[in-house]
C-alpha cells in the first residue's frame, strides 16, 4: 500500500539534499568546532557557515544566532533566561494557546513566585494586541506569544505585539518552530527579541535548532560548560546536525514562494471538499493561517479512531499536536478557540509538505467522507445530546 504522509507539523522527512551535504560530518569530517587543528577548523567553519544561512532567513546577524537541541530547548531557555536575568519584575505575559514547551515552563515559573498571564484568545485563536497592551504591568519581564499556532495554523499579529512590547520596553519572545520557512521570518519586521525555531520541522534533522537573541538581550544561559556559543549555550557542538540545519535553511528560503503557493493549493482544495461532509467545520482562521495546514472538526467522532482508520488506508494524519495525541485529553487549543469537550475529541489536523502530490490529496477527499460515516455508524454516540454528557477518561 502506497502510505501518504501528511502530518509535516509533527516532523517532516529529511531532505535529500540535506542529508547530502550532512553525510561527511558524521564520518570523515568528525572533527570537534572547538579543536585548532585543521579537523576542528573543518568543523568550525561548516558551524558558521549553517549560522550565516539561518541568520538569512531571519534577516539578522549571525551572531545573534544560538544553537540548541531543539525548539523546546529553545523555548525554555527564552523564557527561564530571562526570567533569571531581569530582576526587575517576576511577570510574564502569553497566550493560553502555546506549545507545551512554553506552556509548561510558564507553569514551571509559576511554582517558582513567577506570575503568569494567560491572554483570552478569540474562535480563530487570536491574540489581540489591546488585550497585550492591558496586561503589562510595572513588573512584566516578558511577552511569548508564538507566530504561528501547531495545531490550528493560525498566524499570531505578532508585528503589532511586537510593536507593543517595544513601546513599553518589554522583551517579547515568540516561537517560531511552525512559521520559520515556510512564511517570512524576518525578525526586524517581526519586532521580536527572540525567536524560537527547529530544524525538523522544515526538511532538517532531529535534535537541532535555535534560539534567535537581538544583540544586547539580557538573557542567562540554561546550560553552563565549555563555553560553546560565545558562552551562551555550552556543549560540543552537533556539527552534522547545525550542518543540515543550515542546509534545510538554505532550501526553504529558496523554495518558500513556490512551495508555499502550491501547499496553499491543495490546502483549499482539501478544505472545500472536507467541509462537504456533514457536520463538519474548520479549526483556525480561514485565510491567517500557515500554507500546509487544514485542521478540522468532525461532530459525533472521536479523532483516535478516524487517525487508526485513515492510517489503515495509508494516510498519516493527526488530531492535534504530537505530544498530546497519546493521551485522551482533548486539546488545549480546542478547548480554548471555545469548543466543547466532546467536539475537541472530534478532530484532524492535516499538514503538508512540499512532495505532497495533488493525486494524494484526492485520494484524501475520496476516502476521508466514507471513513467518518463509517465511524459515525458505529459511534455510541447517537445524538449529540448523549454526546455531551461524553467524559474522557485520563490517561497518563
Ligand atoms: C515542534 C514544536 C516545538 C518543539 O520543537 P522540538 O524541536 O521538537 O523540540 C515547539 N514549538 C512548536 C510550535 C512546535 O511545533
Amino acid at each position: 500500500m502506497k502510505r501518504i504522509y501528511l502530518d509535516h507539523s509533527a516532523t517532516s522527512p529529511l531532505d535529500k539534499e540535506v542529508f547530502e551535504q550532512m553525510r561527511p560530518y558524521f564520518s570523515s569530517k568528525f572533527g570537534n568546532a572547538s579543536s585548532l587543528h585543521s579537523f576542528g577548523r573543518e568543523a568550525y567553519e561548516a558551524v558558521e557557515n549553517a549560522r550565516e544561512k539561518i541568520a538569512k532567513v531571519l534577516n539578522c546577524k549571525p551572531t545573534e544566532v544560538f544553537f540548541t537541541s531543539g525548539g523546546t530547548e529553545a523555548d525554555n531557555w527564552a523564557l527561564k533566561g530571562v526570567a533569571l536575568a531581569k530582576k526587575d519584575g517576576r511577570h510574564i505575559i502569553t497566550s493560553p494557546i502555546e506549545h507545551h514547551a512554553v506552556l509548561h515552563t510558564c507553569q514551571y515559573l509559576e511554582k517558582n513566585g513567577y506570575r503568569v498571564t494567560y491572554l483570552p484568545v478569540d474562535k480563530y485563536g487570536f491574540v489581540k494586541p489591546a488585550d497585550v497592551e492591558d496586561a503589562i504591568r510595572k513588573d512584566t519581564i516578558l511577552i511569548s506569544v508564538m507566530h504561528a499556532n501547531n495545531e490550528i495554523g493560525t498566524i499570531e499579529p505578532i508585528e503589532e505585539i511586537g510593536r507593543i512590547a517595544k513601546e513599553k520596553e518589554v522583551y517579547f519572545h515568540s516561537d517560531g518552530v511552525q512559521s520559520f520557512c515556510k512564511i517570512p521570518t524576518d525578525v526586524n519586521k517581526l519586532n521580536v527579541d527572540m525567536f524560537s525555531i527547529s530544524a525538523h520541522k522544515f526538511y532538517g534533522p532531529k535534535g537541532i535548532g535555535a534560539l534567535y537573541i537581538q544583540e544586547g538581550t539580557k538573557i542567562e544561559p540554561l546550560l553552563h560548560g565549555g563555553g560553546h556559543e560565545r558562552g551562551m549555550r555550552s556543549g560540543t557542538e552537533n556539527v552534522p546536525g547545525i550542518v543540515g540545519f543550515g542546509a534545510a535553511s538554505e532550501l526553504g528560503l529558496k523554495r518558500m514562494g513556490k512551495d508555499s503557493e502550491k501547499m496553499i493549493s491543495l490546502r483549499d482544495r482539501l478544505i472545500r471538499e472536507t467541509l462537504k461532509i456533514k457536520d463538519s467545520w474548520l479549526n483556525g482562521h480561514p485565510v491567517k493561517r500557515l500554507p500546509n495546514n487544514a485542521h478540522f472538526c468532525f461532530g459525533l467522532i472521536e479523532g483516535e479512531s478516524l487517525i487508526l482508520y485513515l492510517d489503515e488506508r495509508g494516510i498519516a494524519a493527526s488530531t492535534g499536536s504530537a505530544c498530546s495525541s497519546k493521551s485522551l485529553e482533548p486539546s488545549h487549543v480546542l478547548l480554548r478557540i471555545g469548543l466543547k469537550h466532546e467536539e475537541a475529541h472530534g478532530s484532524l489536523r492535516i499538514t503538508l509538505g512540499r512532495e505532497n502530490t495533488k493525486e494524494e490529496i484526492e485520494y484524501v477527499v475520496k476516502v476521508l467522507p466514507g471513513v467518518v460515516k463509517k465511524l459515525r455508524a458505529i459511534s455510541p454516540f447517537k445524538s449529540r445530546k448523549e454526546l455531551s454528557s461524553f467524559k474522557s477518561t485520563e490517561e497518563d
